[in-house]
C-alpha cells in the first residue's frame, strides 16, 4: 500500500510500508538475510548495494514507523541509544544542548560520559516551565531535547510550548517519544522536528528486540542523519526488523490495553493505603493532567509509586515479591514488569540529583502489561496485602 496517510492507525501500523513481496507474492515482507546484492554493472542496482545502507526489511520498517509518526522520512537504528547518538552527531564541538533534568538515564549518561568530552555543552533544567529554556538559550544553543511522560515520574512536558521557543531560537527540537508511543500522542504535529524511539519498548512490544528510531519531516535533517546513520553504522539486521514489523501490527490493540489496565490499576494503588504516592499522568489532580490530556490520546501503562515508610530492604522485598510481575528493567513489552529505578535503571545519574528528581530508594516504577487485569490485581493484593 502506497500511501497510507489518510488510513487510520491500526490500517497503518498492519500495512504502510508493506506490499505483497514481487517475485513470490509473499504477503508478510521477507527477511533479507543479506549483507551485500548483485550490481548489473558498477555501480548499477536495484537501490541496494550494502546492507549497512539499505537493506528491504528495513526499509519496510522504517516506512510503517515513519507513517505511525505522521513523518516523511524514517530511520530505524540498533538501539534507542544509537539514535540518540546520531542526534547529537549533528552538532559540533562548543554547541549547546538544553534538555530535562528528568531524563531516561542512559541518554543522561551519554550526554555527560561521552558527548561532554567532545566539547559539547549541555543544560539539564526543568522543563515544566517552557519559559525557563529561553534563560539558558545563546548563540551556541543548538539542540532541545525533550522526553514527556519523563522516566520514571510521569512528569509531563508541554510538546507544543517547548516547540514554540525552539522555533523562536532557531534550535533543532527532538522530542524522545519512548513513553508514549505514536498511539498516543505525535510530537511532529505538535513542532518538534525529530522524534526519536527507543523502538526496543512498545513498538516492538514483545520485549524480544532491541532498537532505536528516528522519524523526521524536515529534508534537510533527514539527510544529514541517514549520512550519520550509514557513516557511524549503528544500523539494525533483518531479523529485528522483521520482528519489530510483526509487532507493529498489533501496536493499537496492545496500547488500548495498557492502557485500560493501567488505569484500573493506577485507581487502585492510590487508593491503598500502603502507598504513599503514585505517579500517572491521568489523575485529575496529577500537577500536569491538564496537558496530558490536551497532547495525549490516553495515559499509558507506566505508574511508579512510592511506598509508605519502606526502607531500601523493604522496598527490594516487595520488588521481588510478586508472581506475574518480573522484576526487570525496560517496559512497554506485553507482559507486566517491576522495577527499581534507583538500583536498576537509573543507578547511573548519582544520588544527588536522582533524589532531586523524586527517584527515591522507596520508588517502583510499573510498566502494566496486557494480562487479564484480574490476575495483574490479584498479584498486587497478595503482595500489597
Ligand atoms: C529504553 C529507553 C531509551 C534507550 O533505548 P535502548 O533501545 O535501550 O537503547 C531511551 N529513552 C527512553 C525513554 C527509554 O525508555
Amino acid at each position: 500500500m502506497k500511501d497510507t496517510s489518510n488510513l487510520g492507525f491500526g490500517t497503518r501500523a498492519i500495512h504502510a510500508g508493506q506490499e505483497p513481496d514481487p517475485t513470490t507474492g509473499a504477503v508478510m515482507t521477507p527477511i533479507y538475510q543479506t549483507s551485500t546484492y548483485a550490481q548489473e554493472s558498477p555501480g548499477k542496482h536495484k537501490g541496494y548495494a550494502y546492507a549497512r545502507g539499505k537493506n528491504p526489511t528495513r526499509s519496510a520498517l522504517e516506512k510503517c514507523l515513519a507513517a505511525l509518526e505522521g513523518a516523511k522520512h524514517g530511520l530505524a537504528f540498533s538501539s534507542g541509544m544509537g539514535a540518540t547518538d546520531a542526534v547529537v552527531k549533528l552538532l559540533r564541538p562548543g554547541d549547546e544542548v538544553i534538555t530535562g533534568n528528568d531524563l531516561y538515564g542512559g541518554t543522561y549518561r551519554m550526554f555527560t560520559k561521552v558527548f561532554a568530552n567532545y566539547g559539547i555543552k549541555f543544560h539539564f533544567i526543568d522543563l515544566s516551565n517552557p519559559a525557563e529554556i529561553t534563560k539558558h538559550c545563546n548563540k551556541n544553543t543548538k539542540l532541545l531535547w525533550i522526553e514527556t511522560p519523563t522516566n520514571p515520574t510521569m512528569q509531563i512536558i508541554d510538546i507544543e510550548a517547548c516547540g514554540v521557543i525552539a522555533k523562536k531560537h532557531n534550535l533543532i527540537y527532538c522530542v524522545d517519544n519512548t513513553f508514549a508511543s505514536p498511539y498516543l500522542q505525535n510530537p511532529l504535529t505538535l513542532g518538534a522536528d525529530i522524534v526519536m524511539h527507543s523502538v526496543t519498548k512498545y513498538l516492538g512490544g514483545h520485549s524480544d528486540v532491541v532498537m532505536g528510531a528516528l522519524l523526521t519531516s524536515n529534508d534537510e535533517l533527514y539527510d544529514q542523519l541517514a549520512f550519520i546513520h550509514n557513516s557511524c553504522g549503528a544500523t539494525p539486521g533483518p531479523m529485528d526488523s522483521f520482528l519489530v514489523l510483526r509487532g507493529l501490527k498489533t501496536l493499537h490493540l496492545r496500547m488500548k490495553a495498557h492502557c485500560e489496565n493501567g488505569r484500573t490499576i493506577a485507581h487502585y494503588l492510590k487508593s491503598h493505603p500502603k502507598i504513599e504516592k503514585v505517579y500517572w499522568p491521568g489523575f485529575n489532580d496529577h500537577p500536569n493532567h491538564e496537558i496530558a490530556k490536551k497532547q495525549m490520546r490516553d495515559f499509558g501503562g507506566m505508574i511508579s509509586i512510592v511506598l509508605k515508610n519502606a526502607s531500601l530492604e523493604d522496598t527490594f522485598a516487595f520488588a521481588s515479591s510478586f508472581k506475574v510481575f518480573t522484576l526487570a528493567e525496560s517496559l512497554g513489552g506485553v507482559e507486566s514488569l517491576i522495577n527499581h529505578p534507583a538500583t536498576m535503571t537509573h543507578a547511573s545519574i548519582p544520588k544527588v540529583e536522582r533524589e532531586a528528581a523524586g527517584v527515591v530508594d522507596n520508588l517502583l516504577r510499573l510498566s502494566i502489561g496486557v494480562e487479564d487485569i484480574e490476575d495483574l490485581m490479584n498479584d498486587l493484593k497478595s503482595v500489597l496485602g
